[in-house]
């Protein structure tokens, strides 16, 4: 790696401001309150304060003051946490009232941290203001060294749980503080139980357990060069400063940027006095919710372990058993637990996510939050709750996430071709709902490889024993995850739902052997690259490409009711990007109140129009340029009646031609090569070429090579540096008007003709790429004068609108000029993003994931607006446009109009309208329902996250 080297004077003045602000930072510091105590029926902090204490420590505050059992701690809030990552330390006095805290703690408990009889031992645990399940680190048993393991052993009267529970702390501790590889530990474990010949974990008893804890510690002094610490408190600074550190891993920047949040938030830190799940079969550990989260139906949720340490449930190591089991079990604390929860439930009015502890039947509670949920379970929980009381259809509104209306979307398994022969189990859990086909990957990295960019070419599907947090650029490629071991709430359940993909969790019944690149399922073996079809909703995996088939309505008509309570709010409009009749359909069954964006090249595409275009564009003389307009002039008006028709009277914006002439024309060095071995070409390889450049005016092999030539010449001619700066947009229709001329024609003719029908239009005719008002008056002028001319020909005249799409900065300064001919704007952000910043919309992908991944862009701005510069043009734009023309009609027909942090944007700035494509309508609704109800009633969103 290139490192820079500064001249001494640099680096001195370098010091001297790094002391000064590390100095402000400490006055800064001394009247920051770092640490909130909670214990003992009373905490610092409560249940609002998830910014300074994250979403854990403000649960554990909230429960801990409605007096539940919580085991006492304290939070080093946020702030400690961004500190850490300015200065890479913390500052004396965070130390300081941590000190302070941790001996409140000792005093509670009657205990000391790591010493006497009775050691104190804590976990510490991350939790910041959004929840990343699994992301960050936790550390458990902290406090263990070589004296207090004795002292746990002796008071616990259980030896085996005491350096059972020792040789996890070093492990964790080696693992998260000491950067230590997980798999020198594993191989060490294994190895023990190899060499005792214990089949389970649990199969190794103390004294083994004592050799693992010796070979950890040498293993640990090899690896991280320093002894495993001994020292109680040097543990907690070191695993407290770990923690902040994970917030910078990997994994957490991956699962943020996916999420959408904010890198600066950093983490808040729990210490907590350790309950222990794994004293025996008295004990255990489990996680939960009040109502199901894949499908909403109020039930009680969720699944415990008996004997076993926390991690173990959500780790997906060993598969749960369901939490009524509990009941069975023992009824009082299963009686215990459900009457805390349903409390919860009430008081936080919402569904809940909890976790908790067993230890020696008494019931303690570590974790309670808003439960992630699928789109399906959204809906149903926010209509069930309205119709409990619990909360106004006001609130419900906010429920869903519009990004989850897809879930309502998903395909379904066709019943007729599942056959049992097929079937390899029905007994994995629907983790996450929808059903998908797709290859066998076994492995993030085979998943990123294969899918490629494209995964609706290459759809891969995930199959491992258990997803752990590294898998997740495998899970972001993949269409659906199946795993043989965890539940419910494993890694893959949970990460999977919130990403609205399908997942089969815990199919036990099949094995996986992620290093040999095998599946087994039935007697039947699977390897990398063979097609399965797994089904979210059921817990099915079955052999082959099976049929799917669109979702299930009675889901759909509980959207609908939702969707009645939120769209009265809305207050702009939602159109749709359709270029064909088939599409405006379903823009319609979605909702659509109008085509934002009717790409009309898209339409030369097709096989019995790309002829006559490439014969336009080959043309070097007016006359036959127009002699193959006039061709195409039936295939356009027939397309725009049908639009026309579709939409009965919705406006119907379409864009006049807009990319560079060379996309219909084939490749250049192609037609070099082709040239090139035409001479020597067999009978059989020129009957070949015929058919290939039959479209561009080849009749016959010895018409070859003057074709070809001319073809070259015309594609020279064409070749630009940079085409998406070059002749397209409204640029095309000056220098050649006869094209303007045509589809304008093509236009007014289909309106008039559907008019006369009996079918209102509302045609809006865009022009692209408009830099200036001369370009807009040249445009604007032809596209007018054809109107008049048509509807004196054809004796009738329809309402139209002339505007332009705002797709270059100097478009949006100059926005009160160009309004002055515009009648309507439409911001074409793909192309405004792409001229604002600079980035070529084709090739950002080069450059795009470094930028993510060192901060330098917080998202995609291709995805979502940049509000900041983007935005801010957009912004100008508007007011400029509107100062010119105050009712002038403004939207966005970007691919942003689609997404939900722009469409709340576009809301904010006054947009009439945004327009996306057909199936993100529904989520645009939502997304322009919340933003304008969050306006009206003055309520921040609190949008489950
Ligand atoms: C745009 O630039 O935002 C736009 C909608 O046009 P296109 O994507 O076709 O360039
Ligand atoms: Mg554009």
């Amino acid at each position: 790696m290139a490192t820079t080297t500064l001249p001494d004077a640099e680096i001195a003045e370098a010091r001297n401001e790094a002391k000064t602000a590390a100095k402000s930072a400490e006055k800064k510091s001394a009247a920051t309150k770092y640490v909130y105590s909670f214990g003992g029926g009373k905490a610092d902090g409560n249940g609002k304060m998830k910014d300074v204490l994250g979403g854990k420590g403000a649960g554990l505050a909230e429960m801990t003051n409605a007096g539940l059992p919580v085991p006492p701690g304290f939070t080093i809030q946020t702030e400690g946490c961004r500190e850490y990552m300015r200065s890479n330390a913390v500052s004396k006095d965070l130390d300081r009232q941590m000190n302070e805290a941790l001996a409140a703690l000792e005093n509670l408990q009657g205990q000391k941290l790591g010493k006497g009889d009775n050691p104190l031992l804590v976990s510490v645990r991350s939790g910041a203001k959004f929840s990343m399940p699994g992301m960050m680190d936790t550390i458990l048993n902290l406090g263990l060294n070589d004296q207090s393991v004795e002292a746990l052993a002796k008071r616990t009267g259980n030896p085996r749980f005491a350096y059972d529970s020792y040789r996890r702390l070093i492990q964790m501790f080696g693992n998260v503080v000491l950067d230590i590889e997980k798999s020198v530990f594993d191989k060490i474990f294994d190895a023990k139980k190899k060499q005792k010949k214990a089949k389970l974990d649990t199969d190794l008893d103390a004294k083994a357990l004592q050799e693992v804890i010796l070979e950890y510690k040498k293993a640990a002094k090899k690896h991280a060069k320093r002894d495993f610490p001994q020292d109680p408190q040097e543990q907690l600074v070191m695993a407290r400063d770990a923690v902040f550190r994970s917030w910078q891993n990997d994994r957490a920047k991956t699962y943020r940027r996916i999420n959408n949040i904010d890198d600066m938030l950093g983490t808040a830190v729990n210490v907590q006095a350790m309950v222990f799940g794994n004293l025996g079969d008295t004990s255990g550990t489990g996680v939960g919710f009040t109502r199901n989260p894949a499908n909403g139906t109020k039930e009680f949720y969720g699944e415990f372990l008996l004997n076993a340490q926390g991690e173990d449930v959500v780790s997906g190591v060993r598969t749960p058993v369901p939490i009524l089991e509990l009941e069975k079990i023992m009824p009082d604390v299963y009686n215990q637990l459900r009457d805390i929860t349903t409390r919860l439930e009430k008081h936080y009015k919402d569904m809940q996510d909890f976790e908790f502890t067993i230890q020696d039947r008494k019931l303690y509670m570590l974790q309670t939050r808003n439960g992630k949920r699928t789109g399906l379970a959204a809906v149903r929980v926010a209509l069930e709750m309205v119709d409990e009381g619990l909360i106004t259809k006001e609130e419900a509104i906010f429920r869903l996430d519009p990004n989850q209306v897809v879930d309502f979307y998903v395909a379904r398994l066709d019943e007729k071709d599942a056959k049992l022969e097929d079937v390899l189990t029905s007994k994995g859990l629907p983790a996450s709902p929808g059903a998908v086909v797709g290859q066998i990957v076994f492995t993030a990295d085979e998943a990123v490889e294969k899918a490629g960019h494209d995964t609706e070419k290459n759809p891969v599907i995930l199959v491992r024993a258990e997803t752990t947090p590294e898998d997740i650029s495998g899970m972001e490629v993949a269409v659906g995850i199946l795993t043989s071991q965890g539940g419910m709430t494993s890694h893959a359940a949970v990460v999977t739902r919130g990403m609205g993909k399908s997942c089969v969790a815990g199919a036990g019944e099949i094995a996986v052997d992620e290093r040999a690149g095998q599946m087994r399922a039935r007697g039947q073996v699977f390897n990398a690259g063979d097609w399965i079809t797994i089904d979210g909703s059921t817990g099915r995996v079955l052999r082959g490409k099976r049929n799917l088939l669109p979702p299930d309505p009675e889901n759909l008509a509980k959207l609908e009711h939702f969707m009645s309570w939120a769209e009265p709010f809305r207050t702009m409009g939602v159109r749709a990007n359709a270029d064909i009749p088939r599409d405006a359909e379903k823009a319609r069954e979605f909702g659509a109140e109008g085509i934002g964006l009717c790409r009309t090249e898209h339409m030369f595409f097709a096989h019995d129009r790309i002829q006559h275009m490439r014969a336009m564009i080959l043309a070097d003389n007016e006359k036959d340029r127009r002699k193959a307009l006039k061709k195409l002039l039936p295939f356009q008006r027939k397309d725009f009646i049908g639009l026309f028709k579709v939409m009965e009277g919705l406006p119907v914006t379409i864009r006049l031609l807009d990319p560079p002439l060379h996309e219909f024309l084939p490749k250049r060095e192609q037609l070099m090569v082709d040239i090139a071995s035409l001479p020597s070409a067999s009978p059989k390889q020129k009957k070949t070429l015929v058919a290939e450049y039959k479209e561009y005016g080849v009749k016959g092999a010895g018409d070859l090579k003057k074709v070809l030539s001319a073809l070259l010449a015309r594609v020279e001619e064409l070749h630009e540096f940079n085409p998406m700066l070059g002749h397209r947009g409204c640029r095309l229709g000056i220098t050649y008007p006869e094209i303007t001329e045509m589809q304008a024609r093509a236009i007014f003719e289909a309106a008039v003709e559907v008019e006369k029908k009996g079918i209102k239009t509302h045609a809006e005719v865009m022009i692209p790429l408009i830099a200036t008002v001369k370009e807009m008056e040249n445009q604007g002028a032809i596209i007018r004068r054809v109107a008049e001319e048509v509807f004196k020909e054809k004796g009738k005249h329809v309402h139209y609108l002339v505007g332009t799409m705002i797709e270059l900065p100097r478009a949006c300064l100059v926005a009160d000029d160009i309004a002055k001919d515009a009648e309507f704007f439409s911001f074409g952000t793909n192309d405004l993003t792409q001229t604002t910043f600079g980035f070529s919309r084709d090739d950002i992908n080069k450059v795009l994931p470094t930028y993510l991944a060192e901060g330098i862009l917080k998202q995609d701005p291709f995805a979502a607006i940049d509000q900041e510069g983007v935005g801010e043009l957009v912004e100008i734009g508007i007011q400029r446009g509107r100062k010119t023309r105050p009712k002038l009609e403004v939207g966005i027909c970007g691919e942003h109009g689609g997404e939900p942090s722009s469409v709340e944007f576009c809301h904010r700035v006054g947009m009439d309208y945004v327009s996306c494509s057909p199936f993100r309508v529904l989520t645009a609704r939502l997304a322009a329902a919340q933003a304008a109800a969050s306006e009206k009633l003055n309520i921040d969103g609190g949008r489950t996250k």
